[in-house]
């Protein structure tokens, strides 16, 4: 008897539907042990985790033109990527890969469903990695139920005392190297060894390992389950055309063992044996064969299960597998679908968009300040303006740049600074006082447009050009 049905029994009352809801929204949570799976999918899932997680953990150890080869350096406010240095600046480029990113996702959701879900989601990918661990340490699936049944003992204590000091140093290295984008990795193991962290490094480090030991050690299909928003709206993408993962109720049913000297066909069966082996083999526990289900992460495990199962039992494969509501029904699927076109032509052009803008992209850049204590002075018979030029090398390496002014409309027109040409060293912002004159009788309007254009002496082609206001007398 449960504990609310005793409670009910004291009270003398009956279950109201309200209640019984109320139970089952908070039935207590039954550990899954997914049993370990080899097969087609298996493989691209091990090759995606061993993929993703090399390129995580290897990233901070490249050295690439000099830097970090991903390095977010936030108090410098300088991003270096692959020889690329960006800069608090170039913020639309990241508004622009944010944007590539969620069209990707739905663009890929629309076609293959969750297929980032299934491969490439960073909780997928650490579980993978932590039931591997599991399963060297604690055996497999029968094992590991058999070990949370025994009573304590020194052995039990030993393995699980095992199995989490692993867990924890594992995540406690995820920890350090999530830090590692910011603080370059050499340093701040450097600073590890000599227990001389600082308080923020510390604080991620320990936060970041805690909830990937957390994630992946304990909640595992929870995190899906309860927490993460896209299993909640990736349905508004799904339509009769996506692939997802399916079992194929006409030809499974009716399941049942069967007697193999007789056509299962003969004895009234499908294709299904009832071997449960999907249900075990399934990370979030559901039963593939009652339909779809936001639960269903689409990782293919039941399908690998399922196919083994047939090619043991002499059925052709496929009785759970990627396939589309319609194709189950019978109809064709349609691939080029109005949905998919729109997704992926938006997708295009903001990648198109995206490449033109880093193809394009001068490491170069020039603010011009007017100077606000005087309109303008006259000297002789020139009128002169004053401006502070601040020019920014964004480059990687010092730069040698030359100033000029272009006056419309003015035929002629001095730029003085001591200070040209300039050298600016790599991630500095120079300021550069200079005067502009121009002789009276070249300025036809008491305002004019001028052109202030930064050129670098060895490379003409890396030059910006920024406007300003040219202010005389009355004409
Ligand atoms: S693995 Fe295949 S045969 Fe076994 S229960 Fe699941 S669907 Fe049926
Ligand atoms: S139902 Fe199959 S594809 Fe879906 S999560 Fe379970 S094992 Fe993976």
């Amino acid at each position: 008897m449960t504990e609310a049905e005793r409670i009910r029994q004291a009270a003398g009352t009956r279950p109201t539907r309200d209640t019984e809801v109320e139970e089952a929204l908070y039935a207590k949570r039954q550990k899954i042990y997914p049993r370990e799976v080899h097969g087609l999918f298996a493989t691209l899932r091990v090759t995606a985790v061993i993929t993703l997680l090399g390129i995580f953990y290897g990233l901070p150890w490249i050295t690439w033109n000099g830097h970090q080869s991903v390095l977010l350096d936030l108090p410098a406010r300088k991003f270096y990527i692959f020889g690329l240095t960006f800069w608090p600046q170039d913020f639309l480029l990241l508004a622009f890969l944010l944007i590539v990113a969620a069209l990707s996702l739905f663009f890929f959701t629309a076609l293959a469903g969750r297929i980032w879900c299934g491969y490439a989601c960073p909780q997928t990918v650490w579980t993978e990695i932590f039931l591997w661990m599991e399963r060297i340490i604690e055996g497999d699936r029968q094992k590991q139920i058999k070990l949370d049944k025994a009573p304590r003992s020194f052995r039990k204590f030993r393995i699980k005392t095992t199995k989490h000091t692993v867990w924890i140093v594992f995540s406690a290295f995820t920890g350090f190297t999530f830090v590692s984008y910011f603080t370059p990795a050499r340093e701040l193991a450097a600073r590890l060894t000599e227990l001389n962290l600082g308080p923020w490094e510390t604080f991620w480090m320990i936060f970041y390992g805690f909830a990937t030991y957390g994630n992946a050690g304990w909640m595992r299909e929870q995190v899906c389950l309860y927490m993460c928003p896209y299993a909640r709206f990736q349905s508004a993408m799904f339509d009769d055309d996506t692939l997802v993962v399916s079992y194929d109720e006409k030809r499974g049913e009716p399941r049942g063992p069967r007697r193999p000297s007789i056509d299962h066909r003969d004895q009234g069966l499908g294709d299904c044996i009832n071997c449960t082996l999907c249900v075990q083999v399934c990370p979030t526990g559901i039963d593939i064969r009652d339909g779809l289900q936001y639960q269903c992460i689409s990782c293919s495990a039941c399908i690998d299960a399922c196919n083994d199962v047939m090619d043991k039992m002499g059925y052709p494969p496929g009785l759970i597998r990627y396939t589309t509501e319609n194709a189950l029904q019978g109809k064709r699927t349609k691939i080029l679908r109005p949905r998919i076109l729109v997704y992926g032509l938006i997708l295009l052009v903001f990648i198109g968009m995206f490449s033109y803008l880093i193809a394009t992209r001068i490491p170069l850049q020039l603010d011009v300040i007017r100077d606000r204590n005087q309109l303008y002075r006259e000297v002789g018979e020139s009128i002169e303006n004053v401006y502070t030029l601040k020019i920014l090398n964004m480059d990687n390496r010092p730069h040698e740049y030359r100033i000029l002014v272009n006056g419309e409309g003015i035929e002629h027109m001095d730029l003085i600074t001591d200070r040209n040409p300039i050298s600016v060293a790599s991630g500095e912002v120079l300021d550069v006082p200079v005067q502009v004159r121009a002789n009276e009788e070249y300025l036809e309007h008491r305002s004019s447009h001028i052109h202030f254009i930064i050129s670098d002496i060895a490379n003409p082609d890396l030059e910006v050009t920024e406007m300003a206001r040219f202010l005389g007398p009355q004409p």
